[in-house]
This record gives C-alpha cells, sequence and structure tokens, in this order.
C-alpha cells in the first residue's frame, strides 16, 4: 500500500498504545524527523511515562516542530494522538506554516495492543486504558477530515502497517 505524503508535511501518526507507532516511524522517517511525545516528557520531567507533564511537553513538542516546519524539514509526531484538542495543536502548527496535516491512522485490534502491551517493561496501564483508547481511536476516524487533516490514510491491521511505502508528493 503506497501512502502518499507531501513532501513538506506535518504527518501526525494516529493508534493506541501498542498498535506500533513508534516502529512505524523507526522504520520510515530518521529519528530526528520523528518528534515523540514520550521524549519530550522525558526532557521536561526525566520521566517518559509522566502523563502530569504532557502538557508541557507538547508545548515544546509543539515548539520543535514549528521550528522544523519553518525551515522547510518534513516532520513527524509520534503521539496517540487520539483526542480532537491534540490534534488541533498539530493543524494549528502545520496551518501557521503553510503545511498541509497529514494523518497516518495504525489501527490494530486491540486485543494485539493489550497482548504487545503486557510484554514491555516501558508500559504499566492496565486493559481498561487500552479499551478507552480504542474507543477513542474509532470516534477519531470520523472526525480528522473535519479537523482540517488534508490526507489521512487509515492502515487496517498488522499485514497492511507491515506493507505500508511512504511515496512523497512534490508540491510544485
Ligand atoms: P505507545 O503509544 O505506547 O508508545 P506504540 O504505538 O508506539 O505504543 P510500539 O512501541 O511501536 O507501539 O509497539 C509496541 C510493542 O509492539 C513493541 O514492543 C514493539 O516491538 C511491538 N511491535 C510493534 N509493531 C510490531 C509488529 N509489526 N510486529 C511485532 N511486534 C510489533
Ligand atoms: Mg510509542
Amino acid at each position: 500500500m503506497i501512502l502518499d505524503v507531501p513532501e513538506l508535511s506535518l504527518v501526525a501518526l494516529v493508534g493506541i498504545s501498542g498498535s506500533g507507532k513508534s516502529t512505524f516511524a523507526a522504520r520510515h522517517w530518521a529519528p530526528t524527523q520523528v518528534l515523540s511525545s514520550d521524549f519530550f516528557r522525558g526532557l521536561v520531567a526525566d520521566d517518559e511515562n509522566d502523563q502530569s507533564a504532557s502538557s508541557d511537553a507538547f508545548d515544546v513538542l509543539h515548539y520543535v516542530a514549528g521550528k522544523r516546519l519553518a525551515a522547510g524539514r518534513l516532520t513527524v509526531v509520534d503521539a496517540t494522538n487520539l483526542q480532537s484538542h491534540a490534534r488541533a495543536g498539530l493543524v494549528k502548527v502545520a496551518r501557521e506554516h503553510d503545511v498541509l496535516p497529514t494523518a497516518i491512522v495504525l489501527d490494530v485490534p486491540e486485543s494485539l495492543a493489550w497482548e504487545r502491551t503486557q510484554a514491555r517493561t516501558d508500559r504499566t496501564f492496565g486493559r481498561q486504558v487500552i479499551t478507552r483508547m480504542h474507543r477513542d481511536l474509532r470516534r477519531s476516524l470520523g472526525q480528522l477530515a473535519k479537523e482540517g487533516f488534508r490526507k489521512i490514510h487509515v492502515l487496517r491491521g498488522v499485514d497492511e502497517i507491515a506493507a505500508a511505502e511512504i511515496r512523497y508528493e512534490k508540491l510544485f
């Protein structure tokens, strides 16, 4: 499956914890192109899992994204991006820099994400958190277009995620 992505774009990955966003990002982009919420929570709070640091972490993430876009650099945001207000912050940064916001949704079964989560040492939350995220994801699918995402790619299941290739669209 070919995913068309504008050459200069702000790409929001969207998916529940365990859906494989960070794995997908590492496969398709250089580490410096990917801004992850975990990394920025670590920067501001010394703890990638400190959810109370999210607001500060996203402030800094948005700031860095803006600097990158101003310099004409494709930027990928590796966060769950399951809440409308979280995505609105990204659409705003993209618009401020006349850049197209793109969403790539990793839609895996809740049961698979939970299996993966249980095998991780860097995630400690319970099944009900994954269930809530999955509900948020279903709701998100119908909202992305009206929120301003100009390209929306939905990868359904592990096979589509594994087969995905990015193709960059020239803007001019
Ligand atoms: P979070 O939102 O918690 O950061 P995530 O969406 O970034 O989660 P990953 O960390 O990429 O998810 O993946 C979760 C776990 O599943 C990891 O242990 C990873 O190695 C594994 N995983 C991801 N993709 C695959 C895959 N295609 N096949 C097998 N295992 C995978
Ligand atoms: Mg991750």
